[in-house]
């Protein structure tokens, strides 16, 4: 610039604000920063192929040398998650942190968080990562969830009250796609149960009749402003998600503007800063009640890549990186089926390839896959989105999909 600045002007906020912003750490990371991820998996690939898309460089910490996220990453530190070169390294590397997993220790988010912002922070992942915390948040932010109890020990297991069965015990840690919990009718199940899953600690939720299941996807930025995906319904088979339904009238209005309020207080009841899924039930009488949470991005918001004109994967980069956020808009109506190894086996044990030719000539079929070597009944492997002028549309196009797949009718 030929124009420098007279001793009459004001030094301009412009010219200061940055700098004073680094400082804080409050100033965007620009495309050319390096963003970091702990775990490879799906959702971590997604993250590195949004993230890249938009010019930044990526690290991802996954011990697996062949993870779907660190096969695609420019960096890829294979160590678990725990070892402390590892992370330093990640550290080194990045200028943010983020994650894809919820089960990553927390005491692995708190040792980058003294070298690197760190979204969403330990304390918010802590309390998605055991459902009993989650159960009290829920409670603390006034939004209704199933009743429960928390057994920890044969004095809790004994005064559970009958009212709570039958029930789903699930184990409070580590639990996902149904696994960890067992369905039981009597006292004498859930004593049977509680064993089977090795006495650790659990919640005991009474089992509510469903009338269907939906999400909401939140992005909270580190100065409090919040965005939505609009409401998902989905649909679960077998514990797994299999189809997630997204456009006008998937849900009565007023439930989806109360599901997405409530998402919104469950984040910012944790001073959340990140990508959030929060999953309800919606029972026989119409109520809606929280599930669970998701400390990232969520199976469920995988449609916002083709239907949305910001999608998940981009509010995650969004919000790590300190850029504004805006509110997405839904362009499509969209269906999105989970592809799951199943589809990898004929009857029994012989191999097959999807007939992927014949689903992608289907118009809106979007094939996201997720680079796994190998195909496992339950796995899953990546999904399809379908996008269309109509929900109709989208719904026949899908149902199409599905059949040629062997996914049931939905
Ligand atoms: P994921 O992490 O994949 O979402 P998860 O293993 O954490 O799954 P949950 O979400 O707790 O499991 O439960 C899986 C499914 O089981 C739910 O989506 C729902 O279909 C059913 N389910 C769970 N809890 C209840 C309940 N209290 N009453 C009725 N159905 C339930
Ligand atoms: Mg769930």
């Amino acid at each position: 610039m030929n124009n420098p600045a007279t001793p009459s002007e004001t030094p301009t906020s412009t010219a200061r604000a940055p700098q004073a912003a680094a400082e804080a750490g409050t100033a965007p990371l620009l495309p050319g920063s390096t963003l970091g991820v702990l775990g490879g998996g799906q959702l971590g690939r997604m993250f590195v192929h949004q993230a890249q898309a938009m010019g930044y460089f990526t690290a991802v910490l996954d011990a697996d040398p062949t993870s779907p996220a660190g096969l695609v990453s420019h960096h890829h530190i294979q160590t678990g998650y725990e070892d402390p070169q590892g992370l330093a390294e990640l550290a080194r590397l990045s200028d943010a942190v983020t994650t894809e997993f919820e089960n990553v220790p927390a005491a692995a988010l708190a040792k980058l968080a003294e070298q690197r912002p760190v979204s969403p922070a330990a304390s918010a992942v802590s309390v998605a990562q055991d459902r009993a915390r989650e159960k009290a948040h829920f409670v603390a932010c006034g939004v209704p969830c199933a009743p429960y109890a928390v057994i920890e020990s044969a004095e809790q297991l004994a005064a559970v009250s009958p009212d709570l069965l039958p029930g789903i015990l699930k184990t409070a840690r580590m639990g996902y796609d149904g696994k960890g919990q067992v369905r039981v009718k009597t006292p004498a199940e859930l004593t049977a149960a509680w064993d089977s899953v090795g006495q650790v600690p659990c919640v005991l939720e009474k089992m509510l009749p469903l009338q269907l299941e939906c999400s909401v996807l939140v992005a909270r930025g580190a100065d409090g402003s919040m965005v939505h995906l609009p409401v998902q319904r989905n649909l679960h088979r077998e514990g797994i998600l299999a189809v997630t339904e997204v456009y006008e009238g998937n849900l009565p209005t007023a439930l989806a503007e109360q599901a997405v309020a409530a998402a919104k207080s469950v984040a910012e009841g944790l001073q959340y800063v990140g990508v959030l899924c929060v999953e309800f039930f919606v029972l026989q009488d119409g109520s809606l009640v929280v599930n669970e949470i998701a400390p990232r991005p969520h199976n469920s918001g995988h449609y916002s890549q083709n239907a949305c004109d910001v999608s998940q994967f981009e509010l995650q980069v969004r919000t790590m990186a300190r850029l504004p956020l805006t509110q997405p808009r839904q362009h499509s109506p969209a269906v999105m089926l989970n592809l799951l190894g199943d589809l990898w086996f004929a009857d029994g044990d012989t191999a097959q390839t999807p007939p992927w030719a014949e689903v992608l000539a289907l118009p809106g079929t979007h094939l996201h896959l997720y680079g796994k070597r190998e195909a496992k009944r339950g796995r899953k492997m990546g999904h399809l989105n379908i996008t269309a002028a109509t929900a109709e549309a989208a719904r026949a196009t899908a149902l199409k999909a599905a059949a040629l797949l062997g996914i049931a009718p939905f």
